[in-house]
């Protein structure tokens, strides 16, 4: 195992990270911008390392910075978290050709996956569902684009390969509006992502988001540990997360956990990864692939029992998989909720002193938060200040603790969302489960 592991990122993954490494034994190095030196594990880290400026252009995405805190401190390898730099095939590249471990995928792995393009030709060759699409990207031949979208049928949406974070897509009712939508998709393309190319899908009109947990050794073996339904959304971001997704049968976990295992297996792929998948009509349908560790993990670690961080740490450090896919259950029901600085109504960031914060407790609860009294909340970064992760053996039970703790936790002197999960967990509809990615705008919408 490492003896000291660079942690670079902040917030509460950044403390996750710590503590996971100081069960291992681990000694960590916090490295963190002029802003941040009184977060949580920085103050908890063996040592810290300030590696520039409030902007996270100055600290957080400082590659030569980060290296050289690597270096100083005499660590043997980065742990990118989520977010930043963790899904950048060259600082993947960099880290490992100054001589330490990236803990996470291999360069050519994120690479492959960070191109919408070449990950979605992978996929189908490892027999992984996709949406109907253009085989590849898009042609100047307006005649050609039209017959493929003829033949996947309207509406139909343009996507951009190098797309992120909701950014770059176009959809496209009517064959009148195609070429100019194209043309236009291509040019946002290239002055958003530096790639003009872009490619056509089907466009799925009311789909869940279930997205598969993967972990693979690097050298060809891999596992699934189920899905999470990320399906709670506003303008794409992920509000609320859950794991199991309500309705999908075991014999479906199966056929689909089984799939996103080739997928790893065939391109050797290393650490932790998650598959994405819109649902409709019983189809899943992958569309993107995130190479690193996610926000909503802890619902996974609830219900299968695993400690994903410690995972990633001990395959990265080549001591392969703790488990068989065979020791893989899933048992009871999780339901996180992102918590953010930000105002319930209309949404806009609200950094600040925290004058008090209270923590809820009880049977099944965990709170992953790096907050405290009197913490200030910088307006530099994410607005997520913690997530609230409650346990039970149903659904119904997970739902219920929630509550309790929505009703118990204190966090004064700012404005946080914690009312709109408060409304979400009385909501008729989420209780039933299996609502779509529309559901919250239009409640939102409604209500407003
Ligand atoms: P990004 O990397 O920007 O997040 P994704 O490919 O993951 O891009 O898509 C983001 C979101 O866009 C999806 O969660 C979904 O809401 C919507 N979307 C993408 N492709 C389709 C599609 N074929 N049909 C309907 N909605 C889609």
């Amino acid at each position: 195992m490492f003896n000291k592991v660079v942690i670079a990122n902040r917030g509460e993954i950044a403390l996750r990270i710590l503590r996971a490494c100081k069960e291992l034994g681990i000694q960590t190095v916090a490295v963190h911008s002029k802003a941040d030196g009184d977060l949580l594990h920085v103050r908890l880290a063996d040592e810290s390392v300030c590696i520039g400026g409030t902007s996270a252009t100055d600290s957080y995405l400082n590659i030569p910075a980060i290296i050289s805190a690597a270096e100083i401190t005499d660590a043997n390898a980065i742990h990118p978290g989520y977010g930043f730099l963790a899904e950048n095939a060259n600082f993947a590249e960099q880290v490992e050709k100054s001589g330490f471990t990236f803990i996470g995928p291999r360069a050519d792995s994120i690479r492959l996956m960070g191109d919408k393009v070449s990950a979605i030709a992978a996929m189908k060759q490892a027999g992984v569902p996709c949406v109907q699409g253009s085989d590849g990207a898009l042609s100047e031949d307006d005649g050609e684009n039209l017959k493929i979208a003829r033949e996947i049928g309207y509406p139909v949406i343009i996507k951009a390969s190098g797309g992120g974070g909701g950014k770059g897509m176009r959809v496209v009712r009517s064959e009148a509006a195609l070429i100019n939508a194209i043309s236009l998709a291509k040019s946002e393309a290239e002055m958003n992502f530096g790639n003009a190319t872009v490619y056509m899908e089907r466009f799925l009109d009311n789909p869940r988001h279930i997205e598969i947990q993967v972990l693979g050794d690097g050298a060809g073996k891999a596992i699934h540990l189920g899905e999470r339904d990320c399906s709670m959304q506003r303008r794409h971001q992920k509000v609320l997360e859950e794991a199991p997704a309500p309705g999908i049968t075991e014999k479906q976990r199966h056929h689909i956990g089984k799939r996103c295992v080739r997928a790893c297996e065939e391109m050797r792929y290393r650490g932790a990864g998650t598959f994405e998948f819109l649902y409709q009509d019983g189809h899943f349908f992958f569309i993107e692939m995130n190479t690193r560790i996610q926000v909503e993990h802890p619902v996974t670690e609830l219900v299968t029992g695993v400690d994903l961080i410690r995972e990633q740490l001990r395959i990265a450090a080549g001591l392969g998989l703790s488990y068989k896919q065979s020791d893989i259950r899933m048992r009871g029901h999780a339901i996180e909720c992102r918590i953010n600085a930000e105002d319930p109504i209309k949404f806009t960031p609200s950094p600040g002193q925290i004058k008090l914060y209270h923590p809820p407790g009880g049977p099944g609860i965990r709170m992953d938060t790096h907050i405290y009294s009197s913490y200030k909340v910088p307006p530099y970064y994410d607005s997520m200040i913690g997530k609230l992760i409650a346990f039970g053996d149903t659904r119904a039970v997970a739902i219920a603790r929630m509550r309790n703790a929505l009703d118990e936790i204190i966090i004064d002197g700012i404005k946080t969302n914690i009312s709109l999960h408060q409304r979400l967990m009385h909501d008729g509809y989420f209780h039933e489960g299996g609502t779509n990615i529309h559901y919250l705008e239009k409640k939102l919408a409604q209500e407003d």
